[in-house]
């Protein structure tokens, strides 16, 4: 049987790392087993979910690069389908009509509290059953062999019983049907096979068995993936920082980067490696190495990992990413000199400010003047050849050498007292001025020094 597996965004605002996650871990499941990865939007909460939220999930998958084979199915649009299926579960005696009222309702759950019971239903319209047309919801019956074991694949065995259970709506007084009810019927009507999904659905799993047994479906497999944590080990929410994908993004992570780190938040690859690309996650993808502790999302890591795929690639590639962020006519030049110092594609502005801003540092007053006659008369150096020979002139006529000739050098050039080597920043500014009006030239900047 071939892999089926679905990701099931409720469509209620951008996508967050957590619903990424379970996203990659179903993409991963189904490309490893050459299976069939589906988008389901889970928009049956009215008021909360919009067309709009939708299109940002969605657009938030397809930056992670993760292309689905089927879909995006609406259960919003699948109301009929629900309708039918509720009858179904009417006829077959397991689910039936409730007259109570919310009031009743509310009133019930609280007596059970006064009481110390469970809020369970009272089972009221069960035992008087009717079936005509007043205002009625449509209930499921918890059966007597209302035990269900799992064998979760992340999670292992895992046993519910009974009496933890009431009689539980499916379709709501007015038609609306609830989450369990569409998600069991969605589930077997795309013929999903593995449900991968977030842990915080674990406790709908009992409800969900159910109603598979109720009518006589297959139940697909589970795997319940756990929470991702912040460093204080508390769910990761916004008071941690960025938690939505979109914000990724615009903070300058790349989607290679954040799909390779939030695969390693919670799987490990067999060979223990940390860096690794979409085709080798997909050939050692299995949910045996998803860990069923809980992950905790280090920033600091994901900085380093994005600043590993950054330092890969070439300075023509990340061309077009960087300028999103801050752009020059020398742009390539400029990222190939600093890349291996920034870790998110928004460094890039900071990383080459020097090269448009300049304030005269106090240098020493001789050392400056050499320093402007030697760039007259031998002209800037363009590459590492003509530096080098720059810096032996240098050492010759100032008597300097190591820090004391390289500090001073590179105060008066860069204005900074730290940044990229100066084999290359010297021949990048030297270029840079030739191309963009805002940047001064080498020489310009030490003749600032000394007047
Ligand atoms: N729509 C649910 C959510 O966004 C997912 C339900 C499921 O995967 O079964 O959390």
């Amino acid at each position: 049987m071939s892999v089926r597996v679905r990701f099931a965004p409720s469509p209620t605002g951008h996508l967050h790392v957590g619903g990424a996650r379970t996203a990659i871990f179903n993409w991963l499941f189904a490309r490893h087993h050459d299976g069939t990865f589906i988008i389901r939007v889970e928009d049956t909460d009215q008021a909360r979910s919009t067309l709009e939220s939708e299109a940002m999930v969605l657009d938030d998958l397809r930056w992670l690069g993760l292309a689905w084979d089927e879909g995006p199915y609406r259960q919003s649009e699948r109301l009929d389908f629900y309708a039918r299926l509720s009858r179904e579960l009417l006829e077959r005696g397991v689910a039936y009509r409730c007259y109570c009222s919310e009031e009743e309702l509310e009133q019930k759950r609280k007596q059970a509290e006064i009481d110390g019971r469970p809020p369970h239903y009272d089972l009221k319209c069960w035992f008087n059953r009717r079936d005509d047309d007043a205002p009625h919801a449509i209930r499921f019956h918890v059966p007597d062999d209302g035990d269900v074991t799992i064998n979760d694949l992340i999670r292992g065995e895992i046993t519910w019983r009974k009496e933890s259970l009431g009689d539980f709506i499916l379709i709501r007084s007015g038609g609306f049907p609830i989450y369990n009810f569409c998600v069991v019927a969605d589930d077997h009507d795309m013929r999903i096979t593995h449900v991968i999904r977030a842990e915080e659905h674990l406790t709908n799993t009992h409800r969900q068995v159910l109603i598979y047994r109720a009518m006589g479906w297959d139940v697909p497999e589970f795997a319940h993936v756990s929470l991702i944590l912040g460093q204080d080990r508390s769910k990761l929410s916004k008071r941690h920082g960025a938690t939505s994908v979109n914000a990724y993004a615009d903070e300058g992570y790349l989607p290679d980067a954040m799909f390779n780190y939030l695969t390693l938040l919670g799987w490990s690859s067999p060979d223990a490696k940390e860096v690794f690309s979409r085709d080798e996650a997909i050939a050692s993808f299995s949910l045996d190495r998803v860990n069923s502790a809980p992950a905790v999302f280090d920033s600091q890591k994901l900085d380093w990992l994005n600043g590993q795929y950054i330092h890969a690639m070439s300075a023509s590639d990340l061309v077009p990413l960087v300028r999103k962020f801050f752009d020059a006519p020398w742009l390539e030049e400029g990222i190939d000199v600093v890349k291996t110092s920034v870790h998110r594609l928004t460094q890039f502005s900071d990383a080459l400010k020097f090269v448009v801003e300049y304030t005269p540092p106090s240098v020493d007053r001789e050392f400056a003047t050499k320093l402007a006659d030697e760039l007259r008369t031998n002209g800037t150096p363009t590459d590492a050849d003509t530096y080098h020979a720059m810096v032996e002139r240098l050492k010759a006529a100032t008597g300097l050498k190591g820090k004391a000739l390289f500090m001073p050098l590179r105060l008066a050039i860069t204005g900074l007292d730290h940044g990229p080597e100066l084999v290359r920043s010297i021949p990048l500014l030297r270029h840079a001025s030739e191309v963009d009006s805002r940047v001064l030239s080498p020489l310009s900047r030490v003749e600032r020094c000394i007047a």
